[in-house]
């Protein structure tokens, strides 16, 4: 591991200098902020990440997880992933979350992953995480060895010629579905990103995985209040039950009244660059009876404009039955 700078600022304003300072002094891109470490100090322990200088901002006030004056939630950056799983507001009105996060990781891992950092996950691309392989997310320009290799795990849906990777995360799958909002602080000042638009599609810059810029921070992610008569399921299909990533993965949250289908909020993980959320696969179902003619035709537009690579075509049609199921289980009780 290279040697780095330990930082622990006593407030947001001091981290957000630090980093800032940083970005200034040209060690910008070598700068990053510490919470969990679970995904930051794997990466630094392989070299892939060689920060010059860690911020830790486990001091920070941004732990905590408090009801909204609209009925929705807002939830801190530095809550531990199996805080929020089990916090009774989530358990009683955010399922989908709960159950997506409880289906990440192991007990130990979600202890010290918090909310901020799991929106900031990288892939589990075996090239990524291999320093002596080309990949251009971790050094552009450089190629993909994923495209002509071991490519079962990847992406199917928002790839590029550039870069094939998923997404591992499964909170933000749910989040997505749940139409989360992230807020950033930053040296620009405040601002809240849908989100869908907070992780970018890889396109030609792979290596930019997110909206955030040099010094900007998240200091919460905020939830909508819940819908009222709603059910929720997140769905995760994986080579084993426990401490495994997504093949495919369904969040699923609906609201069905005389057979029909009134609202869905649907999101996808495991099959793309990015938690897959498309409003085309919501107006598909919405309006429409809740039977399997209508689960299956939203499932075919789900896939819509899959890439599959050369080990991972069985991915099509994984993500179609996880999306029906999860619809048939919603619309059963619902
Ligand atoms: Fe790197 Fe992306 Fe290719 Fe994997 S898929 S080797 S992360 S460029």
């Amino acid at each position: 591991m290279n040697p780095f700078a330990f930082v622990r600022p006593a407030d947001a304003n001091a981290a957000i200098a630090t980093q800032a300072e940083s970005a200034t002094a040209q060690q910008g891109a070598s700068v990053r902020y510490l919470a969990g470490g679970t995904t930051l100090v794997d990466l630094m322990k392989l070299n892939v990440e060689t920060p010059g200088r860690v911020v830790d901002i486990n001091r920070l006030p941004l732990g905590e997880v408090e009801s909204l004056p609209d009925g929705g939630l807002k939830i801190g950056a530095t809550v531990r992933n199996s805080a929020l799983a089990q916090h009774p507001i989530v358990r009683r009105n955010y399922p989908v979350l709960s159950q997506a996060i409880l289906a990440g990781a192991s007990p130990q891992l979600r202890n010290r992953a918090t909310t901020a950092g799991n929106l900031l996950q990288r892939t589990r691309c075996v090239y990524f995480r291999d320093t002596v392989m080309p990949c251009n997310k971790r050094e552009p320009g450089t190629g993909c060895a994923a495209i002509e290799g071991h490519n079962r795990n990847l992406a199917i849906l928002g790839t590029s010629d550039e870069c094939i990777a998923n997404h591992p995360s499964d909170m933000c799958v749910a989040m997505a579905a749940l139409e989360a909002v992230v807020h950033i602080t930053g040296p620009k000042g405040n601002r809240a990103v849908p989100v869908g638009e907070f992780h970018l599609l890889p396109g030609k810059t792979p290596e930019k995985e997110t909206v955030l810029e040099p010094g900007d921070l998240i200091t919460h992610v905020t939830l909508p209040p819940p819908l009222a008569g709603g059910k929720q399921i997140y769905l995760k299909l994986r080579d084993r039950a426990s401490y495994e990533f997504a093949l495919a993965s369904a969040a699923v949250i609906i609201n069905v009244a005389g057979g029909k289908i009134t609202r869905a909020r649907i999101a996808l993980g495991g099959i793309g660059a990015k938690p897959w959320r498309t409003k085309e696969i919501e107006a598909s179902l919405e309006g429409a009876a809740a039977t399997e003619q209508t689960f299956r035709q939203a499932a075919e537009v789900a896939v819509q404009g899959a890439r599959p690579q050369s080990e991972n075509g069985f991915k099509v049609e994984l993500a179609k039955r996880c999306l029906i199921h999860a619809l048939k289980v919603t619309t059963q009780t619902a």
